[in-house]
């Protein structure tokens, strides 16, 4: 039977943490503020923003909300987020992705001051990363590796296989545990033989964005899986929404050491991560 990791509890603790950090600051007279875009009225990204927004009020931290309409062109955007990055009293930008269609992300992420990428998107923060430079961290991965440490999973010298190689989760994640001294191998679409790679990590994350295609023939008997997707495929009786992961859950946890479940496992740590990084934010900015 594996050990359950609780995000849930985890991304608590952090946030406890940086409740008190953020407490801290202001005894200081530093006051943290997260500025959250987002254009249009996208409603899974309006739930994301939120609780973006219900995070900073729970840390302590100030939040400006822009919520623009649909139709903002990409010159209004950029003058935004110019106006953001001399406003000396804001610590971190964050613009909901995905944008509408006519916006450039690419151009958007990149007008984004890196001392204030909170996401840790912007090429600078993501060189930055992949030369073991300070600057931030993509939330999520960053969240993994929190899971990990603790939950006392041992990352040096093990054999870490991350599936899914995307630039939010997949290839920021084998920059970290590489970072932790894990031997990493990353799997996307076209590996050949997924299944004998995957069986030979200690340490199993899984980020392909398909429901339950990691079964129990793709795991090692006492590895530790950390299953990054999510998805709703269906819902209960009562209306709640039924969730699950990129992995088998009921087939995996039977031969894991450890495993984080979905709901519960990756999800919480993204928001808590994020909460972490505006704190982070004023050593970064050299405040
Ligand atoms: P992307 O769709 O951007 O990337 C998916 C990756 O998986 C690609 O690199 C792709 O390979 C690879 N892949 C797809 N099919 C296979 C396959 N059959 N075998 C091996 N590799 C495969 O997804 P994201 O990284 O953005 O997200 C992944 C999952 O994580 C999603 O379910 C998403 O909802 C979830 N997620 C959860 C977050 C959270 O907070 N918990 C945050 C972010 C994402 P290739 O590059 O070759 O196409």
């Amino acid at each position: 039977m594996a050990k359950i990791i609780d995000g849930k509890e985890i991304s608590k603790q952090i946030k406890e943490e940086v409740k008190q950090k953020v407490a801290d600051y202001k005894a200081q007279g530093i006051e943290i503020c997260l500025a959250v875009i987002q254009v249009g009225a996208d409603p899974a990204s309006s739930v994301y923003v939120n609780n973006k927004k219900k995070g900073c009020e729970y840390t302590g931290m100030k939040s400006l909300s822009y919520e623009l309409s649909e139709e903002t062109t990409e010159d209004e955007l950029l003058e935004l987020i110019d106006k953001l990055n001399k406003d000396d009293a804001v610590n971190g930008i964050l613009v909901q992705l995905p944008l509408p269609k006519h916006i450039d992300e690419d151009k958007v992420i990149k007008a984004i001051d890196p001392k204030k990428d909170v996401d840790g998107f912007h090429p600078q923060s993501v060189g930055a990363l992949n030369i073991g430079q300070p600057g931030f961290v993509s939330c999520t991965p960053a969240g993994v590796i929190e899971l990990l440490k603790r939950s006392g999973v041992a990352i040096e010298g093990k054999e870490c296989v991350v599936v899914g190689r995307s630039n939010i989760v997949g290839k920021p994640m084998s920059a970290l545990l590489l970072r932790e001294n894990g031997t990493v191998t990353i799997c996307h679409s076209r590996t050949v033989n997924l299944k004998e790679v995957t069986k030979r990590a200690d340490i199993l994350v899984v980020a392909i964005g398909k429901p339950k295609f990691i079964t129990a023939e793709y795991v090692k008997e006492g590895a530790a899986v950390i299953d990054v997707g999510i998805h709703a495929i269906g819902t209960t009786p009562e209306g709640k929404r039924i969730l699950c992961g990129d992995v088998d859950y009921d087939s995996v946890e039977p031969i894991a050491s450890a495993i984080t479940p979905v709901p519960g496992g990756v999800g919480p740590m993204t928001i808590a991560m994020l909460m972490n990084n505006c704190v982070e934010s004023v050593k970064i900015q050299g405040r």
